[in-house]
């Protein structure tokens, strides 16, 4: 098992062609990519103490849970992104289908099931929703020329300014349009059907926006994502960072650990090094963040050097929602259970809008929505490592407002107010999971809450972002290019595409084609 080395027991040594901020899924493609084709010798510096980012899973005595990975889509035998990861992994990692049924959409007492393969999953909405079979249709094929569209659109991002500005307008034609919309308004023109409009966004919590305040183009990315069905990376989510991880050291990359960027060197206006928060210093002629474009403009690119058209129009989009998960642990198998890998998405009625904006306004309102994941009935190696245990997340939305005031504490020591502001959430929470899985009442054995500061300590997302720059229109008008206006800092990651493993490793790739040249990427998404 591979997680990196500590910065402090065993630190890097010798030059590097390139160092990357951040081993989430966005740093680890862009630094394998450049150590494969580049033959660049890469230092990967993470702050955390495993390698990861989202990827990474943390234990406790007899569990083991995912924080970031709950599903992926378009890794199946023939998927979109299978070769991507046999080639960066060599085959290391490997995926478990989910059943038949990823996702399933419970209105109050209405259920609807999304089933993989995108004609049946027309069939099946078609039964529930006869009448609108012509709407659910034409929706599935937008959603599918959006992303196919969008693709262009964002490996533009990685292409010279002069020769995206004049390609970008054919390449992406009509999806800026569509982008700049909001799902709601464009499903509108498709039907007027309250309840199919809610169910087609009942993966919402996927990209962390109410269809009035999502932008299409991601609704339709992450819809189109999973229309093949999901997949689970068996042996749990920490075998994405540790099957890339090899590529990386083989070509005389470093991937530290404990080593947290404090800042970005800049001298005469280029970047040049960065400054590690024990006060040392680590220099290459490129330096790649994976930190998320909000931290690495608004904290490590001293201010100074914030170019000013950056910083305006970062302005225009809002961290995306923070959440709280609460991860379960039972002393019983899935099976003796009755759980399986299918997701449940929990909403009180057909309102999503209305139900996200009460909960916003007053935390003790209903949550508007609950999700629930079994990453132990996903993964087919779960019981060879934890033998008689299963495990269960419930995710809801959260404001990073309401647990702003402890920011500053320590980590299991933020005091009596802090753990009874959680345990109602964390009560409520089981009420909402007993209520639907009523046969796991009193068998709960182990219930930890994440909060928003749990992400900040953590996963560095300096308000507990879900996602990175929310997915409203207004982030797909931003001048985000994998180059940034300083010469030798470029970007990476989910914040240079969408959210998600998916698209933060299409972030690595926009950064590696603007480095390598795009045709070795393209090479890396054929199957060969
Ligand atoms: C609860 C939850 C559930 C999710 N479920 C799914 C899912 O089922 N499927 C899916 O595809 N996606 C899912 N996602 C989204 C997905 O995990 C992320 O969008 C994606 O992994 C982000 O990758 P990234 O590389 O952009 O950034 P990150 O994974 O956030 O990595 C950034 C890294 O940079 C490091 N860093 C930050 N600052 C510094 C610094 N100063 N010095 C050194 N290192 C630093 C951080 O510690 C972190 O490791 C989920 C996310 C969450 C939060």
């Amino acid at each position: 098992m591979h997680l990196g080395h500590s910065y402090k027991q065993k630190p890097p040594t010798g030059a590097f062609d390139a160092i990357v901020i951040g081993s989430g899924i966005g740093g680890l493609v862009s630094a394998a990519v450049l150590s494969r084709y580049g033959k660049k010798r890469v230092l990967v510096l993470e702050r955390h103490y495993r390698i990861g980012g989202y990827t990474h899973t943390f234990t406790r005595p007899g569990y083991e849970w995912d924080v970031g990975v709950h599903y992926i889509g378009q890794v199946g035998e023939r998927g979109a992104l299978r070769a991507l990861f046999d080639k960066l992994s060599d085959g290391r990692i490997r995926w478990a289908p989910l059943p038949d049924v990823y996702d399933r959409i419970e209105l109050g007492d209405r259920a609807y099931d999304f089933v993989s393969g995108a004609g049946r999953f027309i069939e099946k909405l078609a039964e529930s929703f006869p009448a609108e079979r012509e709407a659910i249709t034409k929706y599935v094929d937008l959603v599918k020329t959006t992303t196919r569209k969008g693709s262009m659109f964002f490996m533009a991002r990685g292409l010279p300014s002069i020769v995206s500005a004049v390609t970008s307008p054919f390449m992406a034609r009509g999806f800026s349009e569509l982008a700049s919309r909001t799902t709601r308004e464009v499903l509108l023109e498709l039907t007027k059907n309250e309840e199919l409009i809610a169910v087609l966004t009942g993966q919402y919590g996927d990209y962390g926006l109410p269809p009035s305040r999502s932008s299409f183009a991601m609704h339709a990315a992450l819809v189109s994502h999973y229309l093949g069905g999901g997949f689970y990376p068996i042996g749990g989510a920490s075998v994405i960072a540790e099957g890339i991880a090899p590529l990386i050291e083989e070509n005389g990359g470093h991937l530290a650990i404990s080593a947290e960027v404090e800042s970005i060197i800049i001298e005469h206006g280029v970047a040049v090094g960065v400054k590690l928060a024990d006060g040392s210093e680590q220099r290459a002629p490129l330096l790649i963040s994976n930190a998320g474009v909000a931290l690495t403009f608004g904290k490590l690119v001293p201010e100074a050097n914030r170019p000013a058209s950056w910083t305006k129009a970062l302005q225009s989009v809002p961290p995306s929602s923070s959440y709280l998960c609460l991860y379960l642990g039972f002393k019983a198998t899935d099976e003796e259970l009755g759980l399986t890998g299918t997701n449940l998405w929990l909403y009180p009625d057909e309102k999503h809008d209305e139900n996200v904006a009460r909960f916003e306004a007053d935390p003790e309102a209903p949550f508007p929505m609950v999700y629930l994941s079994f990453p132990s009935a996903k993964d087919p190696d779960f019981q060879r490592r934890h033998p008689g245990r299963a495990t269960v997340d419930v995710i809801t939305m959260a404001r990073w407002e309401w647990f702003s005031k402890w920011q500053g504490t320590r980590w299991h020591k933020r005091g009596d107010d802090y753990e009874a502001f959680k345990q109602r959430f964390t009560d409520r929470l089981l009420e909402v999971v007993f209520k639907r899985l009523p046969q796991l009442r009193g068998r709960v054995d182990v219930a930890e809450l994440s909060t928003p500061l749990t992400t900040e300590h953590f996963a560095s997302h300096p308000r507990g972002e879900l996602y990175g720059l929310d997915h409203t229109p207004e982030r797909y008008d931003l001048p985000l290019r994998a180059k940034t206006p300083i010469p030798g800092l470029m970007l990476t990651g989910a914040d240079l595409a969408t959210c998600g493993v998916a698209g933060g490793a299409l972030g690595g790739l926009i950064t590696a084609s603007a480095v390598v040249g795009p045709g070795p990427v393209m090479g890396l998404l054929k199957r060969t």
